[in-house]
């Protein structure tokens, strides 16, 4: 009986490990972080027929390289810019089909928001996302399991420029330009509201970064 429940008692503490190693392994196969000296600028919510066009004229200015995680019915309404951002040297990701607290939802709703912007990117663009950064940064092992059990890598939300709050474009700038490190992963929104800031505020905070001395680089590039 002792050997019974000590064998039990054994199983039950290796197996969170021996899950998380299998679960987790998949997360290798992509950069989600910048390469040392440089930060990602990511646009989500996207994409639109306003905002991204803008963000791809001034990233094109620059010649940097950046990563979009798209939200599924946008690229519905939107593939042709969808493409224009692929051809733009740029990686599309998931950010699910209609943007939910993928915390909030059940498992069949979480299996559509999953699934269904990997076959709407492929169609709209013929390439499959390999990352999906879960909104509002809001996830659980639940549903980074969920997510990996699709062959998919889960990001988290990155810096946050707060652009989407809207705040002025000046105090954009400084928030993102103060925190600025190697390595980063810098959150911005080209969808859902207006994003005139973001696009003000975006040669600004190119320009500073390249001041600071950092480069740019890209994460969760398409295969
Ligand atoms: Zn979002």
């Amino acid at each position: 009986m002792k050997l019974f429940r000590f064998i039990l008692a054994a199983i039950f503490c290796l197996l969170p490990f021996t899950v998380y190693a299998a679960d987790d392994s998949i997360d290798n196969t992509v950069h989600k972080v910048a390469a040392k000296g440089t930060v990602a600028l990511t646009f989500d919510d996207g994409p639109t027929a306003e905002y991204t066009p803008q963000i791809l004229a001034i990233l094109k200015k620059y010649n940097i390289k950046a990563t979009f995680f798209m939200v599924g019915d946008s690229v519905k309404l939107y593939p042709q810019v969808a493409r224009e951002v692929l051809a733009a040297g740029h990686a599309i990701n998931n950010h699910t089909l209609t943007h939910p607290l993928l915390t909030k939802i059940s498992d069949a709703q979480l299996y559509k928001e999953i699934t269904a912007p990997q076959k709407i990117i492929a169609n709209a663009t013929g390439v499959t996302p390999v990352c999906l950064r879960y909104p509002f940064g809001a996830s659980n092992s639940h549903v980074r399991a969920a997510i990996r059990a699709q062959g998919i890598v889960p990001v988290p939300m990155g810096f946050n420029s707060f652009d989407y709050d809207r705040p002025g474009v000046d105090k954009i700038v400084s928030w993102v330009l103060k925190n600025a490190y190697s390595g980063q992963v810098i959150l911005l929104h080209d969808g859902f509201f207006s994003r005139e800031q973001t696009v003000a505020a975006l040669p600004l905070i190119i320009e500073g970064i390249k001041k600071k001395g950092l480069g740019f680089s890209q994460i969760c590039v398409n295969n």
